[in-house]
């Protein structure tokens, strides 16, 4: 059986659960989240949301990029969502890595957006969606860090300021 096999078997299992469908598109708590492509994130369980309830943005080491902004902008502005959080976690394989190394261990001449340091990459993360003019809508962002052992999360960045 090869893997495409399975995948479709595991759709025909999917087809006959009586799984709930949300009928709507638009993100019930008008929340997007983006988080890193790594296996070990289940995004809607660590923050406790459920289908039909949040967009889900991934991409390697969950970084705002320009594809992340197109993206957000249907978003904001099609899809009426108020409030952004970016996730990164401990234990990321874009972390301690730098775009000169990653350039040389695959042949691709791009930006992989490594993370030197979570604190700094969240703060810019969210600096960049604030100052994103199509995103002028966005009530609040906030950057947090995910402890991919425990599973908890902590507040690193936010906008807008205070408590
Ligand atoms: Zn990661």
């Amino acid at each position: 059986m090869t893997e495409l096999d399975r995948l479709l078997e595991g759709n025909q299992r999917y087809v006959s659960a009586d799984t709930p469908r949300p009928k709507d598109a638009p993100p019930r708590r008008r929340l997007a989240l983006l988080t890193c492509m790594d296996t070990r994130i289940d995004p809607l369980a660590v923050l406790g949301l459920g289908l039909g309830e949040a967009h889900v943005l991934r991409n390697a080491g969950g970084r705002v990029t320009g594809d992340v902004l197109r993206s957000l902008v249907v978003s904001v502005h099609v899809l009426g969502v108020r409030t952004i959080v970016v996730m990164q976690h401990t234990q990321c394989g874009l972390a301690r890595t730098t775009d000169e190394e990653l350039r040389r261990r695959t042949g691709a001449d791009i930006d992989f957006y490594p993370i030197g340091d979570h604190i700094k990459a969240l703060q810019d993360d969210i600096d960049r969606l604030v100052s994103s003019g199509p995103l002028h809508f966005v009530h609040a962002t906030a950057g947090l860090l995910l402890d991919i052992e425990t599973g908890a999360v902590r507040l690193v960045a936010k906008w807008p300021g205070g408590h």
